[in-house]
């Protein structure tokens, strides 16, 4: 089916409520990849990519947040809020700034990618920088929704996580069935919990089978591996830079529901996978390559066994929103004078 936006397109199985009225970019129905040189390289698995920074802000949280912004639409509200490590920002200051709403969002000083930043500036936001944490920022946003009458678009929005189940249902309609096992990044968790709820509620009507789910986290902000909340969250994926996920029981229920794993890898195995995808062609900002390195981590450790079984990588957000993590390991490209002779002698071997 063409795309007519995640709302349209599942709405019976979506739980909004009837004042709803649709704003949409048409997000979703983004392409399942397949990576089969990928795939053999890890456990010899049947690997795809659900390439969700094919969004139109760039990032899988255009899903929830069309059911967000549309619920505070059709309810009349007039402004919108969150706290974001960058794709949340963007993705509510386009869905508000195509219905009309103010959008203010709340970022942790210094440590949101440039492309994220950009964009929720571009879409019109007010953005405000925060002296602390994702976290801390957090706090603030749902305190101050519960003073004023500003909607909070986070993913502890019930609405957010309803539009993050399409995921999964299209999942399901491209490969017939749920795959043996997804995997996916966790920070606050609304994902991998959407995730979970979705595939349930699709097997529940359509037979489609449940996967085993692989969340994970960065070791340097691996509150739920630890089974403690991380004061000072650290890693190169800012997406999942975040110490206290306001959805961690439920991704540590799902994991355990669905007899899968969470777990944490290191930045360089985070980096590593990243220029992987890249050589398959697929450019994702930093967090979304995580996923893939605790498939492979959990292949390495003889914890897990794919031969053969159907996988699917969800890669969140897209390369362009963090570029400076390409450029600064990067040394500045070659300079030639514009002449044949010195770009032959460069480039031809003799
Ligand atoms: C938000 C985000 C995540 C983490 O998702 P949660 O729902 O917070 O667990 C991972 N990757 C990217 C690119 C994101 O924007």
């Amino acid at each position: 089916m063409a795309s007519a936006g995640v709302l349209s397109r599942y709405r019976v199985f979506l739980d909004l409520p009837a004042h709803t009225q649709v704003v949409t970019l048409l997000e979703g129905d983004t392409p399942l990849i397949p990576v089969p040189r990928l795939g053999a390289e890890l456990g010899g698995c049947d690997l795809y990519v659900k390439f969700e920074g094919l969004n139109p802000t760039g990032s899988f949280k255009d899903r929830g947040m069309t059911a967000a912004i549309s619920e505070a639409y059709g309810r009349g509200a007039k402004a919108v809020i969150c706290a974001s490590t960058g794709n949340t920002a963007a993705s509510a200051a386009a869905y508000a700034a195509r219905c009309g709403l103010r959008a203010i969002v709340l970022i942790p000083e210094g440590k949101v990618a440039t492309g994220k930043l950009a964009g929720a500036v571009a879409y019109g936001a007010e953005v405000i920088q925060i002296q602390g944490s994702f976290d801390d920022a957090l706090s603030l946003v749902v305190a101050i929704s519960e003073k004023h009458p500003i909607a909070l678009v986070n993913s502890l929005n019930p609405y957010r996580l309803e539009g993050q189940k399409s995921a999964a249902f299209e999942i399901c309609d491209s490969l017939g069935r749920a795959p043996a096992w997804l995997c996916l990044p966790v920070g606050n968790a609304g994902n991998i919990t959407a995730y979970w709820m979705g595939f349930r509620q699709y097997h529940q009507h359509l037979g489609t089978g449940l996967p085993r789910l692989l969340g994970v986290q960065a070791t340097g902000a691996a509150p739920l591996v630890l089974g403690y909340p991380v004061e000072h969250p650290e890693t190169v994926a800012t997406a999942i830079r975040i110490g206290r996920p306001a959805r961690g029981e439920q991704a540590l229920q799902a994991a355990e529901e669905s007899n899968g794993r969470i777990l944490a890898v290191e930045d360089e195995a985070i980096l590593s996978m990243q220029h992987r995808l890249a050589q398959e062609g697929i450019w994702v900002e930093p967090a979304s390559a995580a996923g893939l390195a605790g498939l492979e981590s959990a292949l390495h450790a003889r914890e897990i066994e794919v031969r053969g079984q159907q996988v699917v990588a969800v890669c969140t957000g897209h390369g362009l929103k963090d570029p400076d993590s390409i450029t600064r390991r990067m040394p500045a490209p070659r300079l030639l004078p514009a002449e044949l002779a010195p770009l032959e002698e460069a480039i031809i071997q003799p």
